[in-house]
């Protein structure tokens, strides 16, 4: 086990590090208080740890070889982040990372660079390229974002790489696989059909990074990643990132890494000091209205609005139309090109509000965002946490309004135990809080056989249908033989 007098130097050394202005990190101390309990539990024997820190570190001192420090500066970075300080050179030397540290945190970089850096000085290859780094990361925009980060550090290093996603025409990104591409970005559904269906081999991957892990289990993408890890081949170098380290985290990590280096990004403010919280005790009828006003009464020029379902998101763009308050919707129904619109619109102010859904917003990568509005409370505490952290980023000064109705009363205690702290509650308000009880919900019938669904869907093919076709079309399958992989 490793001992807890490293961890404890490097954590101090990160107190005194003040990248604070630059690198505020969303989290709460508290909540993000690992270090010492958290490690007691950390089940990897022989973990190496670091602890030579320089105060004054710079890109060039990482061994990063000229083409990428060229490509580093044209980005106009200066100095790494403590991520990137700390990653960088462990993962040059093959280790195998455990990165605990999440969006914001300069983290796409800590593993990008050393992936191209490695990839590009043995690739000599004849013929085909083949995909030896592969990155999987649960939602599309992060995927593009981290493909566009690859782009630009790899811009002078010779590698191709491309991204994969699901919600879009496949044939595009088939024809550039099928040219070969080292490095391959891929969410996992999208990854695992382009196998299924012969476009992908990853039986050639030296580095394989499991990307925001945490997320993953929560979108239910646990049984794809398992099955990923098994088509891997058994020698490569692996790295991890989750930004919470939850026991089904580290029990998933212990299935993919061998004899990990543990890296953290420990923040230095809290919450309370980068972020102005406050809360608006309303009831559900009235959440629409009171937006309005919070909207029309605050400055700020980009907001991003939380809503827990998707539907409940389209519900207040147009109720914001209404009021003549440009806004749109960013969720897992809208096609990729409706994200990425309403995305640029937002990042370029043609619209002031974009109203997400959880999911969808965790990949939106706005560093100037002033105002998040919760709209509706997370029933998972560190969710608050996650949301709120989408401001006061990169030195802004951010604030976090959040309406509560009385059955979100629940969360709000969970939330504010997590953080320590009460959320400074708005008592002068239009709409006070009037409905003190709990409605029922609505009970929900089982739902219809698929077959019985939208007037009649298609039942889902079988594996044998699916091979005919694919044997159709000329494509070799992996069906049954999983080995191959
Ligand atoms: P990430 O945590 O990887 O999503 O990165 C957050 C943001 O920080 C991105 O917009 C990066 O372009 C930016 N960034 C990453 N590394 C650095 C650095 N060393 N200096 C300045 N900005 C950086």
């Amino acid at each position: 086990m490793r001992e807890k007098g490293s961890i404890l130097n490097a954590t101090l050394f990160y107190f005194c590090f003040d990248y604070s202005v630059k690198y505020r990190n969303i989290v709460d101390s508290q909540y993000y208080n690992l270090p010492l309990s958290f490690n007691t539990e950390f089940p990897f024997e022989n973990t190496k740890s670091f602890s030579d820190n320089n105060l004054y570190m710079q890109f060039s001192e990482l061994n990063i070889i000229q083409p990428i420090l060229k490509a580093i500066e044209e980005e106009g970075y200066t100095t790494p982040t403590p991520i990137q300080e700390q990653a960088i050179p462990l993962v040059l030397a093959g280790n195998d990372l455990m990165g605990c540290a999440q969006t914001g945190t300069g983290k796409t970089a800590a593993f990008s660079i050393p992936i191209i850096q490695l990839l590009s000085e043995n690739k000599d290859f004849k013929g085909k390229r083949k995909i030896r780094a592969l990155i999987v990361t649960p939602t599309r925009e992060l995927a593009i974002q981290i493909g566009d980060s690859l782009k630009a550090y790899g811009r002078h290093a010779g590698l191709a790489s491309t991204v994969i996603f699901g919600g879009v025409n496949q044939n595009k990104q088939t024809g550039v696989l099928q040219q070969g591409v080292d490095i391959l970005v891929a969410t996992p559904g999208r990854l695992l059909d382009l196998m299924m269906q012969g476009f992908i081999s990853i039986r050639d991957v030296e580095i394989f990074v499991l990307d925001e892990a945490d997320r993953m289990l929560d979108m239910g993408f646990i049984h794809d990643v398992n099955k990923l890890i098994k088509a891997l081949p058994d020698k490569r170098q692996n790295l991890f990132f989750s930004a919470t380290m939850a026991p089904e985290i580290l029990k998933l990590a212990g299935t993919i890494l061998q004899d990990p280096v543990r890296v953290e990004v420990t923040p230095v403010s809290s919450t309370a000091e980068i972020i102005k919280q406050s809360l608006y005790f309303v009831d559900k009828g009235n959440k629409n209205a009171l937006l309005v006003d919070v909207l029309n009464e605050q400055p700020a020029t980009s907001v991003l609005v939380f809503t827990r379902t998707k539907h409940g998101a389209d519900k207040v763009v147009k109720h914001l139309a209404k009021h003549n308050i440009k806004a749109d919707a960013i969720h897992g129904n809208k096609s990729q090109n409706n994200r990425q619109r309403a995305l640029s619109n937002f990042k370029d102010k043609t619209i002031r509000v974009l109203v997400a859904t959880d999911i969808a917003a965790r990949g939106i990568d706005v560093e100037e965002m002033e105002l998040v509005i919760n709209f509706e409370l997370p029933n998972i505490s560190e969710t608050y946490v996650h949301r709120i952290g989408r401001t006061g980023r990169a030195g802004n000064k951010g604030t976090a309004i959040s309406f509560c109705d009385y059955e979100e009363k629940a969360y709000l205690k969970d939330i504010e135990k997590l953080i320590h702290q009460s959320i400074p509650v708005i008592e002068e308000h239009p709409y006070p809080m009037e409905v003190f009880v709990i409605e029922k919900k609505e009970q929900r019938g089982a739902r219809p056989p698929r077959e019985q669904r939208n007037g009649g869907a298609k039942p889902r093919p079988t594996i044998e249908q699916k091979q005919a076709a694919a044997k159709n079309k000329g494509k070799k399958t992996w069906f049954g033989k999983r080995d191959r992989y």
